[in-house]
């Protein structure tokens, strides 16, 4: 699903192609014991879903892009909720057209390319769910 190199708390990290690039990171920082950290990528996908969250209606509207696309950055953090890998993944989409579309990353079918630098904290990092955003905000005590 991907291959990696690693030196002390950093992994460079080569996601297997036509993999989905969320379930893949996922595993690997569930493989290799990565429970908070963060992520920062470039590649190429052929389908994107993203998703954008109404802060009135607190209602997500998700919405999946079926075309080659060069991403121009992915950031991402790793946390744990209820006791498995929680990532939290933004990135830039270029069309064909040198257009951008952006946004909260769900999943992505690679097509080409991806690679990224993983760095690990030495931290736990929980998260749980604030109604008042209707997010999965970070679980800092106070
Ligand atoms: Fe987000």
């Amino acid at each position: 699903m991907y291959k990696f190199k690693q030196s002390g708390d950093t992994y460079v990290v080569s996601i297997n192609n036509h993999q989905e690039v969320a379930t893949a990171l996922t595993a690997f920082c569930a493989e290799q014991g990565i429970r908070a950290g963060e992520i920062h990528g470039l590649g190429a996908v052929c389908e994107a879903t993203l998703r954008f969250l109404d802060p009135v209606t607190k209602q997500y509207v998700d919405k999946t892009f079926r075309e080659q696309m060069e991403v121009s950055n992915l950031v991402g953090n790793i946390s744990e909720k209820d006791g498995k890998v929680y990532l939290h993944l933004h990135a830039t989409l270029c069309r064909a057209d040198y257009s951008v579309v952006g946004g909260h990353l769900l999943s992505a079918v690679l097509n080409g390319a991806f690679e990224l630098v993983v760095r690990k904290f030495d931290l736990k990092l929980g998260r749980r769910f604030d109604a008042e955003t209707g997010l999965n905000l970070y679980d800092f005590p106070g």
